[in-house]
């Protein structure tokens, strides 16, 4: 406004300066959208970098800017799995948003006051962080995740609940081989033990694991870990219903333990390296 004004050269090249750099300067469109808070960094001086999973484009990463200062208007929205409302800028050549404002819908802070809560919580969000894509939506995972960590807040940190978490996010990847029938022979089972190397998606009966079929299941030459009919019996509830039936149920704590161990290996094999927040699981005797 001054420069359109003003006929001193300061004010005039103030005016062009302007005027030229607009096109150039694309316009960049405000973003709204729900979404859960995978992680952050703190980010130079103030900032902190997000990792959050925006329920329509998918996993996204982004800055906000000044929300490690203390006032930040961010205040606590950009906690761990805080299911928030947010607003960013995306520009088509950065691989980084900006954020812009973030509302929270729930937040799930006060789990953290359990130990055990806080590692399933942290556990959700390595897992779902690790396995999704930049970018590639993922509305199912983003129920998982809220029903999960809702499930955490009415029942407590359960076995079941991560169980069902980790069988369903293994099978939203893809990875997840039969719970009823011998992925070599195909035999359906009856009621004994089966077999899965550490990572595989299939398992195999008694028979082809003695005859060596079972090695052959990927990944080749893992020592074979036994998996009982309780644990079966777990997986097949929770890959049949909601959570809240599953929950009903009164699943068993130690099958929930051996079927989330055994989703767990699949999920460790698929991202190539160990979950932190796994070793930080108590698992008790029952493991
Ligand atoms: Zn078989």
């Amino acid at each position: 406004m001054s420069g359109r004004r003003a006929d001193n050269r300061r004010g005039l090249s103030l005016f062009v300066l302007t005027r030229e750099g607009e096109p150039a300067r694309k316009r960049m469109p405000l973003k709204e959208s729900e979404a859960i808070v995978l992680r952050t960094f703190p980010l130079g001086e103030g900032d902190r970098l997000v990792s959050f999973l925006d329920r329509q484009s998918g996993k996204l990463r982004g800055v906000a800017r000044g929300a490690k200062l203390p006032k930040s208007r961010f205040g606590s929205t950009l906690e761990l799995l805080s299911y928030i409302r947010i607003w960013y800028f995306e520009r088509e050549t950065r691989e980084l948003v900006r954020i812009n404002q973030c509302e929270l819908i729930e937040s799930f802070l006060d789990l953290q006051r359990d130990y055990q809560a806080g590692v399933y919580l942290a556990l959700m969000s390595e897992i779902t962080e690790a396995v999704l894509g930049e970018r590639e939506a993922a509305d199912p995972q983003f129920r998982l995740l809220l029903v999960s960590a809702r499930a955490i807040r009415t029942n407590g940190p359960i076995p079941a609940i991560l169980a069902y978490f980790c069988l369903w996010t293994v099978r939203l990847g893809g990875w997840l081989g039969s719970l009823d029938q011998c992925a070599r022979c195909g035999r359906a089972f009856g009621q004994e033990t089966v077999y899965a190397s550490p990572g595989s998606s299939g398992m195999c009966c008694a028979e082809c694991r003695e005859d060596g079929r079972g090695l052959y299941l990927e990944p080749a030459g893992a020592r074979m870990k036994s998996i009982s009919q309780v644990a079966l019996l777990v997986g097949r509830a929770a890959l049949s219903g909601t959570l809240e039936r599953m929950l009903k149920g009164n699943p068993s704590l130690p099958g929930s333990n051996e079927i989330s161990s055994f989703a767990l290996d699949i999920l460790e094999h698929h991202i190539e390296r160990k979950l932190v927040a796994r070793q930080m699981l108590v698992t008790g005797k029952s493991e």
